[in-house]
């Protein structure tokens, strides 16, 4: 579902959160895509289906929802579920908006009804008779009330549909926040990593595991050369490149800013380190084009350490030898693995 869609129209948005409302349907990310393809009447055999619930049992059962949803909405169409998610956020932001806005139209319009009564009231006293006066007033009194309660009615009928807005928002805000998963690169985090490497230590694959860190070279000078923005390219295209060495259990986490770790089970050290110089030989190709200039940025490498776990051994010691070996890559020059097995 791409952001066009979305972006279509906003009359759509604001029929949305009545209907789930009305038909007291829970405003789930999931029906909000639903009621919202209902409203935009982009698929009939949808509308139709909904107007026959509707219409028979005065709502939409949740399994009815549901199988709807899978099979009107969430089809193969549907494949990037970040983007979808993206879209729907940027939609619950815009719908929030239009009430957001609405409301203080609506809070206008009781001011200039307070007004008016005032004034009618004074122009009565003025100009009319004491009956007529008083005839007046009480109809004025009358109508407004009235229409104080119905717009209050309103009010509060926004307010609803806006709590509704917001908890879709939180709900989607928490479909977002992952947390084994960083957030710039899409790679595991640092939490995830921690959680892996205890649970190797702790019952090691029967070939043992290697740890390997990765450390983009001279990268603040890239950054300070580049910008921050081309240097989170990087660091993205790095993890990716990092991804298609997970295979047979090796997993890629984002270690720290601009480091990188691969926990390789059932590899020895020299084993790991074939996989380091691989990753190493992989980054020194990466050649980036600055859109601006068109030049091709050939200047990236990265420089690995690997330690092999020792039966026993704490995990931090497992971390300081690793971290040991990337420091004496570094120390040599870069762009290089260490050990040298
Ligand atoms: P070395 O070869 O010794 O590793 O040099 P270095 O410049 O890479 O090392 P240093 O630790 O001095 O600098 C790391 C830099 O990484 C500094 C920081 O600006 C950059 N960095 C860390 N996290 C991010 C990030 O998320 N985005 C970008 N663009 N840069 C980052
Ligand atoms: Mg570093
Ligand atoms: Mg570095």
């Amino acid at each position: 579902m791409s952001k066009e869609i979305f972006a279509l129209s906003s009359g759509y948005l604001k029929k949305v959160v009545p209907l789930l409302m009305k038909y007291q349907v829970p405003a789930t990310p999931p029906n909000y895509a639903l009621w919202y393809t209902y409203v935009a009447n982009a698929d009939n055999e949808l509308s139709k289906k909904i107007d026959e619930s509707i219409k028979e049992t005065g709502t939409l059962s949740p399994t009815l929802s549901e199988e709807l949803y899978n099979t009107h909405v969430a089809d193969e169409k549907v494949k990037d579920v970040d983007e979808f998610q993206r879209g729907l956020q940027a939609l619950a932001l815009e719908m929030g908006n239009t009430m957001e806005d609405t409301l203080k139209d609506t809070a206008t319009f009781q001011n200039t009804l307070d007004k008016t009564f005032s004034q009618l009231a004074r122009v009565g006293e003025e100009a009319l008779s004491m009956e007529e006066t008083v005839a007046v007033v009480r109809k004025a009194v009358k109508g407004s009330n009235e229409l104080r309660q119905s717009t209050n009615f309103f009010k509060s009928q926004l307010a609803d549909a806006q709590k509704e807005i917001s908890r879709l928002k939180e709900t989607l805000q928490q479909a977002n926040d992952d947390a084994l998963h960083d957030a710039l690169t899409g790679i595991y985090n640092r939490r995830a990593f921690d959680t892996e490497l205890e649970t190797l230590a702790a019952k090691p694959p029967p070939k043992g595991f290697s740890l390997l860190l990765c450390d983009l070279d001279h990268f603040k000078s890239f950054n300070d050369t580049y910008g921050h923005l081309m240097g989170d390219q990087v660091l993205k295209l790095t993890a990716k490149r990092l991804s298609d060495y997970c295979r047979d259990g090796i997993n890629a986490y984002r270690y720290g800013g601009e480091e990188f770790a691969l926990l390789v089970p059932n590899r020895a050290l020299s084993g790991g380190c074939r996989v380091a110089e691989t990753i190493r030989a992989t980054i020194d190709k990466l050649a980036i084009k600055d859109k601006k200039t068109g030049k091709k940025l050939d200047n990236i490498s990265v420089s690995i350490g690997v330690a092999e776990y020792e039966k026993g051994e704490s995990i931090r010691n497992l971390i300081s030898r690793a971290d040991a070996q990337l420091y004496e890559a570094k120390n040599l020059g870069r762009n290089r693995v260490m050990p040298v097995t």
